[in-house]
């Protein structure tokens, strides 16, 4: 239906790539409402456009930022990006949260949330794509910071919210991921979870300001020794433990020059490139994979026989691997050969 329904006429693509190649902000936003489309029209549009702009991307360094809620966030975006706007950097935030689309408006990276870093020229902010699953909404931020990284902006700041699968999903979109955390009441920590220690390339313990400085050190220096147990991903990189304060602004530097020294570092043992690849890699067999269950589950007879087998295997009648193996033999029926398709149906022992 969306396909035939009157539209506005066909996108002029390139015109709009020639926009955000030369960093109109108007442009930019039109472009990532366009990667943002569900419309066929629209997605096959948004294709082309990231074609042309793919030569002009890949130089932003991609930073994820993760943390509990209350964890300060927002706060903490707010100051590193002004930080890196009073250095002469372009930052853009982008973020990924699921959640957004339950409730209807998201809650990350929300302008209202920056208002300062919002009014500043050298920063763009957009909030987390809504609506879809944690695949649909990640792919739209991953094209989203394409768009942005073509249209020069040198930093792009990834929020996720501190929960599911939506960290694992920004921190295979990015080059070094940050976690934020707080100390508790005494000095254990909080917001520790399984697998986030990790992903991380380095941890902030947020909020080390007033009452709470001493709190802060201690609880990063046993952050510190809990890291020793864990593998980093990276053989030439040990995550760094850092205190800072996104309300104070105290730390951000610090902060930039991890980022930056991990670049070099990973650049010069060369998993820099190697991680990128990857990436893209696991995104497209992401694609692939999305792709086949959609195509899958738009059969009619998939569709129909569905609830059965679900039902089936809920009730141990079938097993789940017999129950799968009934379903995905459908594949080899053409798909509008309905009676073939009812022929394997009752042809199934
Ligand atoms: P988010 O939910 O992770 O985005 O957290 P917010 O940035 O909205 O901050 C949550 C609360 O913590 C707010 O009341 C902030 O004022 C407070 N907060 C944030 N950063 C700091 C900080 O660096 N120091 C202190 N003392 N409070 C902070």
């Amino acid at each position: 239906m969306t396909t035939t329904a009157p539209g506005p006429p066909p996108l002029p693509v390139e015109a709009l790539a020639e926009g955000v190649r030369l960093g109109q902000r108007r442009a930019l936003a039109k472009a990532i409402t366009l990667v943002e489309s569900t419309r066929p029209d629209h997605q096959r549009a948004a294709q082309r456009l990231l074609e042309v702009l793919l030569p002009c991307t890949g130089a932003a360094a991609r930073v994820g930022i993760s943390g509990v809620p209350g964890v300060g966030k927002s706060t903490f975006i707010e100051a590193f990006g002004l930080y890196l706007a009073s250095i002469g950097k372009r930052v853009a935030v982008l973020a990924v949260d699921p959640s957004s689309a339950r409730t209807g408006g998201s809650i990350l990276g929300d302008k209202t949330r920056m208002p300062r870093l919002s009014a500043s020229p050298s920063a763009f902010i957009r909030p987390s794509p809504s609506g879809g699953s944690l695949g649909g909404v990640a792919r739209r931020t991953r094209e989203a910071m394409l768009v942005c990284e073509a249209a020069g902006y040198d930093v792009v700041l990834v929020e996720t919210v501190g929960v599911g699968q939506s960290e694992v999903a920004v921190h295979s979109m990015v080059d070094f991921f940050l976690v934020l955390m707080l100390a508790g009441d005494g000095d254990e920590l909080q917001g520790i979870k399984n697998g986030i220690l990790e992903l991380a390339d380095a941890l902030a313990v947020n909020k080390a300001d007033g009452d709470n400085l001493d709190r802060a050190s201690h609880a990063a220096a046993e952050l510190r020794s809990a890291l020793r147990l864990f593998r980093h991903t990276s053989a030439s990189w040990d995550p760094p433990v850092v205190t800072i304060s996104g309300r104070d602004g105290r730390g951000m530097d610090r902060l930039w020059a991890i980022i930056e020294e991990h670049r070099d570092v990973l650049e010069l043992s060369g998993e820099r490139g190697a991680k990128r690849r990857d990436q893209q890699h696991a995104w497209f067999w992401n694609m692939i994979d999305e792709g086949l269950k959609q195509h899958f589950l738009g059969r009619e007879d998939v569709r129909r026989l569905l609830p059965d087998m679900e039902a089936a295997v809920g009730e141990a009648r079938l097993t789940p691997t017999e129950a799968a193996r009934r379903l995905l033999t459908l594949l080899d029926i053409p798909a509008h050969d309905e009676t073939a398709g009812a022929g394997a149906r009752a042809a199934s022992p």
